[in-house]
């Protein structure tokens, strides 16, 4: 099976310099492209049909969350879940990191599920919320609240978001660059 390589937006065709983030199925590929997360930048012919082999993201992937890519395990924390949600509130949407000051006061993590009714701390649970929208929903779900998640959680080592959608790094197909 043919794997496309998926680099990081920056990519140089003439040279082929950049920053491979890891392969992916052609079958993956078109997805990303009809999806508007990624370009295809480099096309060859397989089996009289065009196909991408290399693709560059439309949005480019802070430093962070692209470091050892595949094998990384990340160090969770409350931070770490403000760095991968872009210190964005999940439910208004607006920053909470416009200065340090800023963040003690508005910056918050909050459990999706409750921790009062059992949810874990962890990166599927946990999203960045300014601290009204944490008060708000208070011990409560999204659902049962009325608050909707405006971007889902996702497991970094596992995963990341682009252009609002979150791409799975596969399994054992990390390819050296
Ligand atoms: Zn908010």
């Amino acid at each position: 099976m043919s794997q496309v390589k998926v680099f990081n937006k920056g990519y140089d065709v003439a040279t082929g310099i950049g920053e491979m983030l890891h392969t992916t199925s052609i079958r993956h590929a078109f997805g990303m492209i009809r999806r508007g997360v990624a370009d295809p930048v480099e096309l060859t012919i397989i089996d009289d049909r065009i196909v991408p082999t290399v693709l560059e993201l439309t949005r480019e992937l802070s430093g962070a969350w692209v470091e050892g890519v595949g094998s990384r395990s990340i160090g969770f924390s409350y931070r770490a879940i403000h760095e991968r949600d872009h210190w964005t509130c999940a439910y208004c949407g607006r920053s909470v990191s416009k200065t340090p000051l800023v963040d003690a006061l508005l910056a918050t993590v909050d459990h999706i599920l409750p921790s009062s009714r059992g949810g874990e701390s962890s990166w599927m649970n946990l999203v960045s919320a300014c601290r009204e929208c944490n008060h708000r929903k208070a011990d409560r779900t999204p659902a049962e609240a009325g608050m909707q998640l405006r971007f889902e959680p996702f497991d970094p080592s596992r995963a990341y978001r682009v252009a609002g959608h979150i791409e799975f790094f596969p399994v054992l197909e990390k390819v050296a660059s």
